[in-house]
């Protein structure tokens, strides 16, 4: 039996977690749940899965939310501060926990379930991305673990070796290649992009995901982050990591080796495939991801990425050369472009133009400690709030 901690459950990979987790009642316990401001599904949840805790972080809704529970005879004791985030993150009595938190918010709890030990399923990627030489050495000296959630990443770590911490050339590989769907603004006329809508942005033609992870697979500024994922979670050097547009997300991500092997998972892009993959590690169970038709899907294309419609991923590779900080500055100042523009106060293409500014006006430095990492973020933030005034 393993004893689980989802954060972000009423997400779309936390939903995609309990859907698999429901499949398997004799592997999987879930002991505790986290949530923003959903009342609605935490309590659906707490209903079916019985955990031993609830978070609820809108702390104005947790005494409605705890009515509720009591209503429907739920044992589950819900709490609401953020230091229970953390603590979540590190009971005793969890094995793994899922980081499925948006954005640099989930940071603390990654580096507490890292401290404690835990199998991180990582689905977080701005919390690896914003501190990864930090993440990896607190994953390192906790004795926890990192399965990739990330459906590349994940692609990665089934096509590598076992061994593959021994070091990529060590193991004989030459290259991981990226493959990026596109989006939805693939073939869109460049000159129509200024005027694109959240909606428009948010309707991937493969994937169902939450509104900010939607944004940034229109600007690519997903795959630009994931780059820098893969640099972290496999010890990879830039030149290492490659893309490749493949607008039917089926090749999740490919293994090139010396010898001129490339190694490919594939399947139907349905989240619940890595999900089920992490949660049984080294096993396998069904995930209810319906069988791959090869025939049915007819052909695989692949193309080279066009830089001149997606800024972001050059401006990803900047950071990932300049070091240190730089990263948490382009995810910071991503975050709070995406915002602004889901908020409609800016157009799609100031969200490059405004990661682009911050990059370039606010210092980077090494990254040691948490306080560092926070420092850079703040700045970011703060930098990308005037940037705004000034695209606006
Ligand atoms: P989502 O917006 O659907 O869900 C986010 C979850 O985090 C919700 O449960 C919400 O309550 C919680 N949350 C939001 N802000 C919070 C805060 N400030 N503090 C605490 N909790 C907060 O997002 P998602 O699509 O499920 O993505 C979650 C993470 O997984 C992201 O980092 C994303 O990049 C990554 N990811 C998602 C997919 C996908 O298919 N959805 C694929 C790969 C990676
Ligand atoms: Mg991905």
């Amino acid at each position: 039996m393993k004893r689980i901690a989802i954060l972000g459950s009423t997400g779309s990979i936390g939903v995609s977690t309990l859907d698999v987790v429901a499949r398997h009642p004799e592997r999987f316990e879930v002991i505790a749940l986290s949530a923003r401001s959903n009342v609605e599904k935490l309590i659906e949840q707490c209903v079916q899965f019985r955990p031993r805790y609830a978070l609820l972080l809108d702390q104005s809704a947790a005494p409605q939310a705890r009515v509720k529970l009591r209503a429907a005879r739920v044992a589950t004791e819900l709490l609401s501060s953020p230091d229970d985030l953390l603590r979540i993150a590190a009971l005793a009595e969890v094995d793994m926990v899922m980081a499925a938190i948006v954005g640099a918010a989930g940071l603390p709890a990654v580096l507490s379930a890292a401290r404690a030990g835990k199998t991180i399923l990582l689905a977080n990627k701005e919390a690896l991305v914003m501190s990864g030489p930090l993440l990896m050495r607190t994953v390192e000296e906790g004795g926890a673990m990192l399965l990739p959630i990330d459906s590349e990443h994940n692609a990665v770590f089934q096509a590598l070796p076992a061994d593959f911490s021994r070091g990529l050339q060590q193991v004989g590989v030459r290259k991981i290649i990226l493959t990026a769907s596109g989006g939805p603004f693939r073939t869109t006329p460049i000159e129509q992009l200024h005027n694109v809508t959240p909606d428009q942005a948010c309707a991937h033609p493969n994937w169902v995901m939450g509104r900010k992870i939607s944004v940034d697979s229109a600007t690519m500024m997903n795959k630009g982050l994931e780059v820098i994922e893969a640099r972290w979670l496999f010890a990879a050097q830039p030149a290492q990591i490659e893309v490749v547009v493949h607008p039917q997300s089926i090749v999740h991500s490919m293994v090139e080796y010396l010898d001129g092997s490339v190694l490919a998972q594939m399947g139907n892009p349905d989240m619940r495939t890595p999900i089920a993959c992490a949660l049984a590690y080294p096993e396998r169970i069904a995930a209810g991801v319906a069988p791959l038709d090869l025939a049915a899907v007819g052909r695989l294309d692949f193309e080279a990425l066009d830089q001149r419609r997606f800024p972001c991923m050059r401006l990803a590779y900047q950071a990932l050369e300049q070091g240190g900080t730089a990263a948490t500055i382009l995810n910071a100042a991503n975050e709070i472009a995406v915002e602004a523009f889901l908020d409609r106060r800016i157009a799609f293409t100031a969200i490059a133009e405004i990661v682009e500014r911050v990059l370039n006006c606010t210092p980077a430095h090494a990254m040691n400690t948490l306080d560092e990492v926070d420092a850079a973020d703040n700045l970011a933030r703060a930098n990308a709030t005037q940037a705004l005034r000034a695209v606006a």
